[in-house]
């Protein structure tokens, strides 16, 4: 099942290593034939090859939207050259066989990531004879080969040195990789039509995800679970020291940049999460008092666990977590002698920072029975003008510091969710509790255990308390400050206990469910 290589089509965007592809080709008494540009780059290099409209006997036209779509090209594309009857109708239409084709396709994605891309600009970026030879060729992959990267060039020519043969495996391999290209390419054109056509808030018409495996993982959230992850993580992280990602690391590693975008303007800050959810945060003017008051909230759990931070990292602050067993340390930038000294654990990760998470337009998925859940990404930061105080008593300036904190790290925390703080630093979280009543209990036990005091703290609830009992309790823990949505049908009672305990509440109208 070796197929002998005798006529070849190259037809590329992207020209790298087409030429020694080419002279690897002409060696062996191949017959090259190519379109426009590509034949200009192999004739530069004193190779022979024929124009395609030479084959055709039709010039290229429109502008180069019709060059290959030709019988006498389709035909020797799609031809069964096993088959006698295929064989004797190629014979009566003159259409000679090929048996290779090497193209890539205009580079739409390229040409539409550019800020001065017009939808005209777009559409003339849309390859139509490219897919057609790679769908056509890598179809008939049994009787012809097909190349669609520079990447398999190399590969291509080890095993064309062989007899100059290309055996049946090697073909259905590129056929498939021919097939996830024009797939790839096809999503990306179809989600530009429907980025174009959209309003503002819609969601897409229909979800086109084609992204490539970036690595393997050696198992899933569990080791009998098969897993890898797919995108472009890398554009955003630099695991640059210790043993690779898990599927649990990136999960974590994604909550820790989700929360740290929301901090790129604050103080120096320093959060640790385990499993996904912070479980201490602070804020402070250098980065090593926000870490030791970030452990603080919290002395157990930071054990295997992940800490990010939105300034370099230096020597001071790497000394103290290194006394704690740390899995990943993100950082946007580390000093040299922090490199150094954690650097000597061989296994814990190290990540380098590279870009914020921070489009308006990003859209989270979400894998469901029978398909996927899509919504924007929450980058908003609540800020002060966006607060209604809704009790008798307005807050101190410190209280409305201490509330905007305890918000923001909040909407972090699995619902329910309840966050004491004070002074830029998380006192108590409580975590994914099916009452809320429960997280503030939770948040209030760890804080006692900490023997972090709950006096003077701001609370904050990621949805509106239904009854006054919240309010109540956190009075009762020393909470003066209560933030939360509102919208409650019971608003009035809950309120009028606030005023009754002295308290201070604001509503944000905005509530930060995250299940
Ligand atoms: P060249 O630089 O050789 O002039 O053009 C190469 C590009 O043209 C390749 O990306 C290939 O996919 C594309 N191409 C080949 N044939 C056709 C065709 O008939 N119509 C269009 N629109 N593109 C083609």
């Amino acid at each position: 099942h070796s197929l002998p290589i005798k006529r070849a089509l190259l037809s590329v965007s992207d020209k790298t290593n087409i030429i020694p592809l080419a002279k690897a080709l002409h060696d062996a008494d191949v017959e090259l034939i190519s379109t426009g540009g590509t034949a200009r780059t192999i004739r530069e290099a004193d190779i022979p090859v024929t124009d395609v409209s030479d084959i055709t006997g039709f010039e290229e036209c429109l502008d180069g939207r019709v060059k290959t779509l030709h019988p006498l090209i389709h035909g020797a594309l799609l031809g069964r050259t096993s088959h006698q009857a295929d064989v004797d109708e190629m014979k009566r239409l003159s259409i000679a066989p090929i048996e290779l084709v090497v193209v890539n396709l205009y580079p739409f994605q390229e040409a539409t990531a550019d800020p001065n891309c017009t939808p005209a600009i777009a559409t003339e970026n849309i390859d139509i004879g490219g897919p057609t030879m790679i769908r056509a060729s890598a179809k008939n992959f049994a009787h012809v080969c097909t190349l669609t990267a520079p990447e398999q060039y190399q590969e291509f020519i080890d095993e064309f040195k062989n007899e100059g043969k290309i055996t049946f495996e090697k073909r259905r391999q590129w056929a498939k990789e021919a097939f996830n290209h024009t797939a790839h390419y096809d999503a990306h054109i179809a989600n530009y039509f429907n980025e174009l056509t959209a309003e503002e808030d819609d969601q897409p018409e229909q979800l086109n995800i084609s992204l490539p495996k970036s690595q393997g993982l050696r198992y899933g959230e569990n080791p009998h679970q098969k897993a890898a992850v797919y995108g472009y993580q890398d554009e955003f992280i630099d695991c640059f020291h210790g043993k690779q990602l898990s599927y649990n690391n990136f999960l974590d590693v994604d909550g820790a940049l989700r929360l740290i975008a929301d901090f790129q303007q604050a103080d120096p800050t320093c959060a640790i999460f385990k499993h996904t959810v912070p479980c201490g945060i602070a804020t402070d003017k250098n980065l090593h008092k926000a870490w030791d008051k970030a452990f603080q909230t919290d002395t157990k759990s930071p054990f295997g666990g992940i800490v990010v931070v939105n300034r370099e990292l230096d020597l001071a602050t790497a000394e103290s977590i290194d006394e704690i067993f740390t899995e990943i340390i993100i950082a946007p930038s580390y000093s040299d002698d922090a490199l150094d000294l954690l650097k000597q654990k061989k296994n814990r990760r190290l990540i380098l920072h590279k870009k914020q998470l921070s489009s308006k337009a990003e859209k989270q998925f979400r894998s469901i029975f029978g398909g996927a859940l899509s919504q924007d990404a929450d980058f908003e930061v609540t800020t002060e003008d966006d607060l209604k105080v809704v009790t008798q008593r307005e807050p101190t300036e410190k209280e409305i510091q201490d509330m905007l904190f305890a918000w923001q790290v909040v909407k972090h925390v699995k619902s329910n969710a309840i966050v004491y703080a004070k002074d830029q630093q998380t006192i108590g979280i409580g975590t994914g509790q099916t009452s809320r009543v429960e997280a503030s209990q939770i948040a209030i036990a760890k804080a006692e255990e900490e023997g972090l005091a709950l006096d003077g703290t701001a609370i904050a609830s990621d949805a509106f308390f239904p009854f006054p009992d919240g309010v109540e309790a956190a009075a009762e823990a020393g909470a003066t400050a209560v933030i939360q949505p509102g919208g409650s049908i019971r608003d009035e009672q809950v309120i009028e206990a606030a005023n009754k305990l002295d308290l201070t509440m604001v509503f944000t109208g905005k509530r930060l469910f995250r299940h």
